[in-house]
């Protein structure tokens, strides 16, 4: 054909490539994870590379951004705006409007809009960047060494935040003015370090130095290597608060830390050097490692390898180590040179909160450790370490913090604003701004004055964070908590949550449901709507209520709390409940003296509620297999249950349910346990039939509901399924009977997840959901 002059055919090319070169400008809203995390500058680069004009801003509700030039390169803007964008950061939603076209040439970062409305943002502290930890390394950066650099992408942030906005002057960086290279640095926008508020270097910024020697910032780090191979044990003060640390391979060291510490059984969580190290001591799949290595940074509970050189005094009789990776850069430079695997345990007295103030650290770790490594940079709050173990392939929050506080939880329907006070153990509360959750860091037990003094101003600093003031106080319905008894003196409206109720709303909440479900709530202890202690329930429960569908029959604690202490007790009491109480000299080699106080005890009623914990029923069973007598801590005899379990056995002993509402005796498999004990079964074989009665108990229970409720969801929670054995094989099991199987994610299943089903279920019964 013959490409005539004026020819209509010919028109469309030009006239197509005009259409791409159509000059448009469009406003883009986008919300999510989007301040704090480099994104403006993100945008800013994007936007250079495709020549267009306009500008970036935050404001309340996340970036706006107006660009300005032709639509092709328009759309591909928004493709890689989305497919590149920063690796902290979320998108959730991306809207669009096309506007009138406003001409120029340049694209700018503006200023923020401060509102008055504004949704605080207060990001997690994020773990140091490659870019960063390579900083650090390469001695011809200017940051060479440098333990405390950071940039748009990681470093400190919730844990040195002051005040809202989150600028430099309410940081405790505030008292360090950036020099001239670093001020430049932080104004550049395709710098790195743009708008890093806590932007610092050698020149300018804090330093690290041993306590008493000062002038030697610059060896700080390598006399720390040193004083650790020599067996020494140090303070660290790291991101959150301080460590206590000591060589893992040295048996004297970590024995002497354990000993000074005063805590005989906790296993200690490990700092390894790099991923070939945790390799070296752990097994791990892929996924644990990606984990392991994640921006958060958390402590993971792994299986432990045989024969890794390690201290037995680091995780003493379990088969577990708690692992964690380098994530400050002063942790970066000392693990290069320091032994490749360190025990880097809380920098507290068993369960004191963590040390977080120079002063306050010299004072209560002061006979604790031989040397401090101090920097001058102030930690404003304390923040633990997290811990999550992998549960199926996905991570399972055994205790959320640091990393993750106070990344918000989106509930999925608009609350009140409340403060939730959470239980006693692993206490943690939680504030609600519309549909967020916010939930505090690690708190600690609250069962002494310094917890519950630090309890008292974290709630205070973040209702100022959040802007938050609460219009009604959830808490626990155990009159004795301190938590509750904070709650009786605030002169908001009240509202009292059961704690197994709280639980499963914990649990839906993650999920943005609101039930019912059929609700599987099993711990160690929580106050019965009958004052009864409860902790083997299944429940019928929604958000607004729930009914108590099941439950493990009544067993006499005797000694109250010190059954928990005394695993052989309790085990004592479930015999008894058996009918074999005359075994129990022999199985739990209890004195006849003790043996006489316990059937008095339980025969008299003295001081021995009834309890349907599942908590400890599994310390019951720990008992009488032999594996611990005494617990140093709350849920050990269960940990040593679950990881001394045999990994194939598929027998299981039988509960006996009957009644409606459903009755669950373990009498049967009590018995059962102790004829395989005469039988010789070994320990782990009987172990793993009983952690399949309580998943075969479960899933016969669910049947019956299935059939009367027509519920076919349920949730796994409570303290007991932070057994991964457990949790595991009841999700597989629920799944194949046609269960869909809820397990948390976002939240702990033990008591530091309670305050956000307290929210959730104070918000639904404010709502009328
Ligand atoms: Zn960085
Ligand atoms: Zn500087
Ligand atoms: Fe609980």
């Amino acid at each position: 054909m013959l490409n005539a002059p004026g020819a209509p055919k010919k028109q469309n090319m030009p006239s197509r490539q005009d259409q791409a070169k159509v000059m448009e400008r469009r406003r883009l809203t986008v919300h999510g994870i989007v301040q704090g995390v480099g994104f403006r500058p993100f945008i800013y680069e994007l936007a250079e590379e495709f020549g267009l004009s306009g500008w970036v801003l935050n404001n309340s509700h996340g970036v706006v951004i107006e660009v300005e030039g032709p639509a092709r390169a328009l759309d591909s803007f928004e493709r890689r705006l989305q497919s590149d964008a920063p690796p902290l950061s979320s998108i959730t939603d991306l809207s669009r409007e096309t506007i009138d076209c406003m001409g120029g040439a340049a694209f700018e970062i503006l200023t923020s809009q401060v509102e008055a409305e504004q949704r605080a943002l207060i990001p997690a502290d994020v773990a140091t960047c490659d870019l960063c930890a390579a900083d650090v390394a390469d001695p011809g950066n200017r940051r060479f060494g440098y333990p405390l650099t950071n940039c748009t992408n990681c470093g400190p942030r919730f844990t040195i935040i002051q005040a809202i906005p989150y600028d430099r002057p309410n940081t405790t960086m505030s008292e360090f003015t950036m020099c001239a290279e670093c001020g430049a640095e932080y104004h550049d926008p395709r710098n790195r370090r743009f708008h890093a508020q806590p932007n610092a270097c050698p020149v300018c910024g804090p330093k690290v130095y041993i306590q008493g020697n000062e002038t030697e910032a610059h060896s700080a780090i390598e006399n720390t290597a040193r004083l650790l191979r020599e067996g020494q044990i140090m303070a660290i003060k790291g991101l959150g608060g301080f460590h206590l640390a000591c060589d893992a391979r040295n048996e004297d060291a970590v024995r002497e830390l354990r000993r000074r510490k005063g805590r005989s059984g906790k296993p200690f969580a490990l700092m390894v050097a790099d991923l070939d190290e945790a390799r070296r001591l752990v097994h791990m799949s892929q996924g644990d490692e990606k984990l392991l290595a994640s921006p958060e940074r958390p402590i993971l509970l792994l299986p432990v390898k045989d024969c890794i050189g390690l201290s037995p005094e680091v995780t003493p009789n379990l088969h577990y180590l708690g692992i964690m990776l380098p994530y400050a850069p002063l942790h970066h430079l000392l693990m290069s040179i320091a032994p490749p695997a360190l025990v880097m345990t809380s920098g507290n007295l068993s369960e004191e909160p963590i040390a977080h103030r120079n002063e306050e650290a010299l004072e209560r770790l002061g006979g604790i450790v031989d040397a401090f490594l101090m920097h001058d940079r102030e930690i404003h709050t304390p923040c633990d370490d997290s811990v999550v173990r992998p549960v199926l392939g996905n991570a399972m929050p055994i205790r959320r913090s640091r990393g993750y506080v106070p990344r918000p939880i989106d509930v999925g329907f608009e609350m009140p604003p409340i403060l939730a006070c959470g239980a006693e153990q692993k206490s943690t509360f939680c504030l609600t701004q519309e549909s967020s959750a916010i939930l505090s860091q690690h708190i600690g037990d609250l069962d002494n004055a310094e917890t519950l003094e630090y309890y008292e101003r974290a709630i205070e600093h973040m209702k100022r964070l959040f802007r938050v003031e609460p219009r009604i106080v959830a808490h626990d319905m155990h009159p004795d908590y301190l938590s509750t008894r904070y709650a009786q003196f605030l002169r908001t409206t009240k509202f009292a949550v059961q704690h197994h109720h709280a639980h499963v709303a914990s649990c839906l909440a993650e999920y943005r449901i609101t039930g019912p479900v059929i609700g599987v709530s099993f711990d160690g202890t929580g106050y019965g709507t009958d004052g009864a202690i409860w902790g083997g329930e299944i429940l019928i429960a929604g958000l607004r209520d729930f009914r108590r569908a099941a439950h493990l029959s009544y067993v006499p604690m005797p000694g109250g709390a010190a059954a928990i202490k005394r695993p052989a007790r309790m085990a004592y009491a479930h015999l008894a409940a058996a009918g074999l109480e005359d075994r129990a000299a022999e199985l739990l080699s209890i004195s006849d003296a003790e043996l006489h106080i316990l059937s008095r005890q339980i025969e008299r009623g003295l001081n021995s509620p009834p309890t349907s914990s599942m908590g400890r029923l599994f310390d019951s069973v720990s008992a009488i297999i032999g594996l611990t007598s005494d617990a140093t801590y709350e849920g050990e005899p269960a940990v040593m249950l679950e990881m001394c379990a045999d990994d194939v056995e598929d027998g299981a002993y039988s509960f006996d349910i009957a009644g409606s509402p459903i009755e669950i005796s373990a009498a049967p498999v009590v018995a059962a346990i102790v004829e395989d004990i005469d039988g010789g079964t070994p320990k782990p074989i009987i172990s793993a039939r009983f952690h399949n009665a309580v998943t075969e108990m479960v899933v016969e229970v669910c049947r019956r509901l299935r059939k009367s409720e027509g519920l076919s969801q349920v949730a796994l929670t409570g303290g007991c399924f932070q057994n991964v054995r457990l949790i595991e094989r009841t999700t597989r099991r629920l799944e194949a009977e046609g269960f869909s199987p809820l397990i948390h994610r976002l939240v702990p299943p033990n008591d530091g997840g309670i305050s956000l089903g307290q929210a959730a279920v104070a918000a639904a019964a404010s709502c009328e959901l």
